[in-house]
């Protein structure tokens, strides 16, 4: 890794730069760190990611009692740090990936990231319906995760906001630990697939609750939890509250990934312009596509870890793991191409 400043331009030069800083980030940087690659691991906006907005982490290997979101992300920042990771916080603006080395763009311009090899750790985020009482009770009863939070459910009621396949598999689910589930959908019918709905029929602990919305989260204060729900019938106009425990909104996630859109209209062009050798190949919901079995994108030198390329498991865990495996392809990748800083 080498810095230097011209004309209140900072260049910093590195083997490996990691964008993110949520687990599969911080744990590339472990890995690679660890093989002397000297990486340079940019934060991004949510320092920690999407573990810093939860309280209770049950699921995470290697503790027997639960943790807290936050600190087990401080862990793996010092852990990261400790190892010789240089970490900025800062975020990535613009990228260039049309030639090795890749360059990239913080701080308004002010600063560039010329990089052998990019590992993409920008994770993915929940769609929220918006509502200011969702908000507040995000954490304490409203979830955006029934694998990560159905567990703290057991034996209670549940509602789920949504009507596709996320929001059917989310209700299957939590039928392994809730006692009743109530699907809310804006429609008179599932967007899901076939098959799901079928599921979703011959499963008796779920009800449907058809062309309503959820306006209000209610809840109580010390200690603060969700009570019930208010629905709005989006044909009647009718309002109605619903007592229960606790609320999934499924109605999507969202891929951080538009910076690494390169499109013809203007967007990010990066210094040598657009080209098809910049664009990183996404699924049409913005999922960066990986070769099966490896983090390889379909750019060489540049590899994607995490919720960014994972529409199905998204976990700490998967992504952490996901983080090793794009380190370890990095470190061959670079001795393949002689271990050099510059071309
Ligand atoms: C409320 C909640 C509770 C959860 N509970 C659990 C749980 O109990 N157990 C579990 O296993 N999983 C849980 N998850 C899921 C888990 O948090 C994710 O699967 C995991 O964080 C994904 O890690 P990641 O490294 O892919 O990305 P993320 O954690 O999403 O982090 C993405 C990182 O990219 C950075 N970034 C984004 N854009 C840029 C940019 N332009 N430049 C630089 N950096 C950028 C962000 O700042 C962030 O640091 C939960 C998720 C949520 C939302």
């Amino acid at each position: 890794m080498s810095i230097s400043s011209d004309n209140e331009l900072e260049t910093i030069e590195t083997k490996v730069l990691i964008i993110g800083s949520g687990p599969s980030g911080y744990t590339a940087a472990i890995y690679a760190a660890r093989a002397c690659l000297d990486p340079v691991l940019v934060c991004g906006p949510q320092k920690g990611g999407q573990l810093t907005i939860t309280t209770d982490v049950e699921n995470y290997p290697g503790f027997a009692h639960p943790i807290q979101g936050p600190w087990l992300m401080d862990q793996m920042h010092d852990q990261a740090k400790s190892v010789g990771t240089k970490i900025i916080d800062s975020l990535i603006e613009s990228v260039d990936f049309s030639r090795r080395p890749f360059v990239c763009y913080g701080d308004g311009k002010k600063r560039r990231y010329v990089a052998q090899t990019i590992i993409i750790s920008t994770g993915a985020e929940a769609r929220w319906l918006g509502l200011k009482s969702e908000e507040e009770y995000r954490g304490f009863g409203v979830s955006g995760c029934a694998t990560c939070d159905g567990f703290f459910y057991r034996g209670k009621k549940v509602m789920v906001i949504g009507g596709g396949n996320t929001a059917v598999e989310e209700a299957l689910y939590l039928t392994n630990h809730a006692k009743e589930v109530l699907l809310v959908h804006r429609r008179g019918h599932l967007r899901a697939e076939k098959v799901l709905q079928n599921r979703f029929e011959a499963n008796e602990k779920i009800k449907p609750i058809w062309n309503s919305a959820l306006v209000e989260v209610i809840g109580q204060e010390n200690p603060k939890f969700v009570t019930g729900a208010r629905l709005k019938n989006v044909v009647t106009g009718k309002e109605e509250e619903v007592d229960l425990d606790g609320i999934f909104i499924a109605i999507g996630h969202k891929p951080n990934t538009s910076i690494f859109r390169h499109n013809d209209d203007g967007g990010n062009k990066g210094e040598r312009g657009a080209n098809a050798a910049t664009n990183i190949a996404m699924d049409e919901e913005g999922y960066i596509l990986t070769k099966p079995g490896t983090t390889q994108t379909n750019v060489a030198g540049v590899f994607a870890a995490g919720d960014v390329q994972d529409r199905i498991y998204r976990q700490a865990v998967t992504a952490a793991g996901t983080g090793c495996m794009a380190a370890i392809e990095a470190e061959k990748f670079l001795s393949e191409h002689h271990n050099k800083i510059s071309p």
